[in-house]
């Protein structure tokens, strides 16, 4: 009886749900704006941010550039880019993981499975934790890594795969290893909910940092603290699906369109969510550029 109510919670959230693969997905987008006008610059790493002029001198790896408005959409990394400017973006690098089965035939799964017991522990247990560096809705404790609850998600690709994940640990923002155990783990939880996927072969792992922001809400917007500046981050594991809207309403707000609804999203709201300069206006040394 359990067991049917837990496969009733995960397949009854997800019932009209829709997916996309995020790398065709995004290679779309941006070949959609290169052809409206975007200049897109690759392999340009951020090395060096500053105000200058009333506006930003942004040094890269591959060549400099001047511009009035900045945003910052350096996901898990807007922390270090913020930080040169003297401000403290909340936001932790989060460890996602996932794996894939060797192709299956078609409509093992019919739509997108998200079980419910993580969203559960997460409305009754607020786990954030700012001084310690511990953003709301992750699935270990991180400090000691041990796991506070488990969560899986996934589906069924057009190809066959049977895709599932879940884990979020913090980590360093360059840790992509990744954990076989919480593989593992992962597996026999959903084999739990949809037995049919029990004993399947693991094809492929992969894993990928994620932006966490302290109180669970994306930071989107300009920041009221320093002109000129937007930030786009603290997406957590949702910026796939929100990513496209959220540019669209960022842009809309650059050109002087906010929308009423991004209030939830202010970059500087209060509480351990918002974002605040690290000294103040006043004391902030001038750029060396
Ligand atoms: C395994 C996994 C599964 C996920 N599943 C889903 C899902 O099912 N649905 C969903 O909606 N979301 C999902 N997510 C979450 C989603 O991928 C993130 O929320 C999203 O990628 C965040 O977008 P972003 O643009 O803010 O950051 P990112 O995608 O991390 O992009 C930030 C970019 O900034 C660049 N950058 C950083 N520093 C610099 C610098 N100094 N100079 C220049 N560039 C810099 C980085 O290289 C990177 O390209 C998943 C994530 C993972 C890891």
């Amino acid at each position: 009886m359990q067991l049917q109510m837990a496969q009733l919670q995960a397949e009854r959230q997800f019932d009209s749900s829709v997916h996309a693969n995020p790398s065709k997905a995004t290679t779309a987008l941006a070949n959609r704006a290169a052809a409206l006008g975007a200049h897109i610059f690759e392999g340009h790493e951020v090395k060096h941010v500053a105000e200058q002029n009333k506006g930003f001198h942004v040094i890269t790896s591959k060549g400099s550039f001047q511009c009035g408005k900045l945003v910052i959409a350096a996901g898990a990394w807007a922390p270090a880019v913020g930080r040169q400017l003297g401000l403290d973006i909340p936001v932790v690098p989060v460890k996602g993981q996932m794996w894939a089965t060797t192709p299956q035939p078609p409509g093992v799964i019919k739509r997108v499975i998200y079980a419910a017991e993580s969203h559960s522990f997460w409305a009754q247990k607020c786990t954030t934790d700012y001084a310690l560096g511990s953003p709301a809705n992750v699935t270990h404790d991180a400090h000691t890594k041990q796991k506070l609850v488990r969560h899986v998600y996934g589906r069924q690709c057009r190809d066959g795969r049977i895709i599932f994940g879940g884990d979020r640990v913090v980590c360093d923002a360059s840790d992509y290893k990744i954990d076989q155990d919480g593989i593992r783990l992962n597996q026999e939880h959903i084999a739990e909910l949809l037995p049919v996927v029990k004993g399947l072969e693991v094809e492929t792992t992969w894993s990928g940092i994620m932006p966490f922001s302290m109180d669970g809400k994306p930071h989107l917007g300009p920041v009221k603290c320093m002109q000129g500046v937007y930030v786009a981050t603290g997406f957590s594991s949702s910026g796939f699906m929100l990513g496209p809207m959220a540019g669209v309403m960022l842009a809309n707000t650059i050109l002087g369109k906010h929308d009423d609804i991004l209030a939830s999203a202010e970059p500087c709201r209060p509480g351990p969510g918002g974002i605040r300069l690290l000294v103040a206006s006043s004391a902030r040394l001038p750029s060396k550029l």
